[in-house]
């Protein structure tokens, strides 16, 4: 039984679709915010959202990528990285490494995230995106691995870092190895701060648990897509557990924005403008992402105004 079943380069829709003798498959898809039915060029068109409802629906990871990143600048790295067994684990249908295959068969990825360089609004970024229909983008030790090693990226080429989450959480056939990468990705952000190079952390529907108690909530800007499901443990978990009901839109972006946990909600339309315009006030705040007291590896423009008042660096001096 797989979570989600996905055409290699389309999406099917959550919803059902309409019979078949009414419209051709694959051409309409119904929308799980408002049911209208939507044309999938006007999908398309709209970044898979509803020009009606604003719904934002569930895309792959390489797919938004082509959302975020200026086009033609993405460079994959690690794509190689793939999953072992060292727990020799089996769940109630299967064993992991076929669960892994038949995930890595249906998405055309080797594990649930996509990680690389690229340049956003001209700023150069290093960058993960999750994907949600890899094992409902559950981080194991291939997740953990490649979001250290973007952190790690950013950090030796001086780049801005992105994260993108579209995760249920931890990956239950890891066990406590797909836990540890909560305290190894953390740890890795400290020494980014410490540089200070920016990490924007992007969160798309759902982003939970164990990824959004470590990386995904510490960004230096946490932005949300609307009404992306943001938490920790499921809401029907914390009812049983505290014996109340929740108020209404519970963990949506809405509702942890207004507790201050997102800084901001951002149609995905808006999402690339947003991330680029965050990143020039790093850029410049920061001198072309210099180290403190460096210059920028970046060769930033010495006309540009640091925001501390002083003009960058010269570029004739940085090598
Ligand atoms: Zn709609």
């Amino acid at each position: 039984m797989s979570w989600l079943k996905r055409e290699r380069t389309a999406i099917k829709p959550r919803a059902k679709p309409a019979p078949r003798s009414e419209v051709p498959e694959g051409l309409w898809t119904k929308c799980d915010g408002c049911g209208e039915a939507l044309f999938q060029t006007v999908l398309e068109e709209n970044l898979w959202t509803c020009p009606h409802c604003s719904h934002h629906f569930r895309v792959p990871a390489r797919t938004y990528l082509g959302f975020l990143a200026d086009p033609g600048s993405f460079a994959e790295r690690f794509a190689d990285l793939e999953a072992g067994d060292p727990l020799q684990f089996r769940d109630a249908k299967m064993k992991y490494p076929d669960r892994l295959r038949h995930a890595q068969r249906e998405t055309g990825m080797k594990d649930a995230a996509l990680t690389g360089v690229a340049t956003v609004g001209g700023k150069p970024v290093s960058l993960t995106l999750m994907d949600f229909f890899f094992m409902g983008g559950s981080m194991g030790s291939v997740v953990g691995e490649k979001v250290a090693r973007s952190i790690e990226v950013a950090l030796a080429e001086r780049r801005a870092l992105i994260i993108v989450s579209a995760t249920g959480g931890a990956r239950m056939q890891e066990g406590i190895l797909s836990l540890m990468q909560m305290a190894k990705t953390a740890a890795l952000l400290a020494r980014l701060q410490d540089e200070r190079l920016p990490f924007l952390s992007i969160l798309t529907d759902p982003s939970t648990a164990g990824v959004l108690a470590s990386y995904a909530s510490l960004g230096d800007v946490i932005l949300a897509e609307p009404k992306a499901l943001v938490g920790f443990a499921g809401a029907r978990v914390i009812r049983q557990t505290i014996g109340e009901d929740l108020p209404e839109g519970f963990q949506r972006a809405e509702f942890v924005l207004e507790k201050g946990f997102v800084d901001r909600i951002v149609h995905r339309k808006q999402m690339r403008d947003e991330a680029a315009r965050l990143l020039e006030f790093f850029w410049r705040s920061t001198r072309g992402f210099a180290p403190r007291g460096g210059v920028s590896p970046h060769t930033p423009n010495p006309e540009l105004p640091a925001v501390d008042g002083r003009t960058g660096p010269d570029p004739t001096t940085t090598r």
